[in-house]
């Protein structure tokens, strides 16, 4: 099971699970494990450039099958990356374990000089565990930013925020997504990009700051909370970056979505231009 090449990893893996696929117009078809399993061939596996793109039509991405097999989208790549980063040795305690929980990614803030501030804890059953590492804790964390009165102990940091001052150095545009998920797949794509820790409505000003003098792209999710959360993003960023533009995916909901059927960067679609460059015409809402 150490094929180098994502897509037979993951053939091998539905034929030892005794999933029924089917090879056909270029693609293995699959029935939607990820929605219960009705619906044969409803999963559409594709071998890309340097990976593997997974899409259930029923599903409209890929995020419920990858859960429903264990992986996570440093797996859909040919000779996985940033594993481990992405996914630590499997001794490393996280409160859920005794339940029978398996981790499935973990995700580590960092300040600007690199040093861990603190870090989100994913498992099998969507359980999010907040920690912030403490030397003097069994484990090496505790599993909780705040003091017992509620009193926040750690500063708030932009997910890879070495990396995103190293490419707002460099003139790059920053992209900015609603969770590390995302952020790995744009990273995967050869981007910049960022967010914040806990999802939509947790964006700050603390996190604004560092896109002072930025060229930002946001990747709103298609839904109601996606708008909001795209929203107080801007709002923080409008005396502070340079440029900023929204977009959504072209397909699926999130910006891994978009990249799971095989879009690209500029494919994304632009809903939103509320700090355009100068040359460009302001487009609104
Ligand atoms: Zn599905
Ligand atoms: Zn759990």
């Amino acid at each position: 099971m150490t094929h180098e090449i994502a897509f037979n990893r993951l053939a091998d893996l539905l034929r030892d699970r005794g999933e029924p696929t089917r090879y056909t117009g270029g693609k293995l078809r699959t029935r939607g494990i990820c929605h219960g399993g009705d619906a044969k061939d409803t999963v559409a596996i594709t071998r890309i450039s340097n990976g593997v793109a997974v899409y259930c039509h029923k599903c409209q991405g890929n995020t419920d099958f990858l859960a429903e097999i264990g992986w996570t989208l440093a797996d859909l790549h040919d000779e996985p990356l940033e594993r481990s980063r992405d996914r630590p040795a499997d001794d490393a305690w996280m409160p859920c374990r005794d339940r029978g929980h398996k981790r499935v990614a973990q995700y580590v803030y960092r300040d600007e000089k690199g040093a861990v501030v603190h870090g989100v804890t994913r498992c099998d059953a969507k359980d999010f565990w907040q920690w912030r590492p403490d030397a003097t804790a069994k484990s090496g964390r505790r599993w909780s930013l705040n003091d017992q009165q509620g009193n926040r102990l750690v500063p708030l940091v932009p997910y890879r925020l070495p990396e995103l001052l190293a490419a707002k150095q460099a003139d790059r545009v920053i992209w900015i997504a609603e969770g590390e998920k995302d952020v790995h797949a744009l990273v995967d794509h050869g981007l910049a990009a960022t967010c914040n820790a806990g999802g939509s409505g947790k964006w700050t000003a603390e996190h604004a700051h560092y896109l002072d003098g930025a060229d930002v792209t946001i990747v709103a999710d298609r839904d109601a909370k996606g708008r909001e959360h795209a929203l107080a993003v801007v709002e923080s960023l409008r005396r502070l970056a340079h440029t900023v533009y929204v977009v959504q995916a072209k397909t699926g909901k999130d910006a891994a979505d978009h990249f799971a059927v095989g879009h690209t960067d500029s494919e994304f679609v632009q809903v939103w231009a509320p700090l355009p460059h100068p040359q460009d015409p302001a487009v609104t809402a």
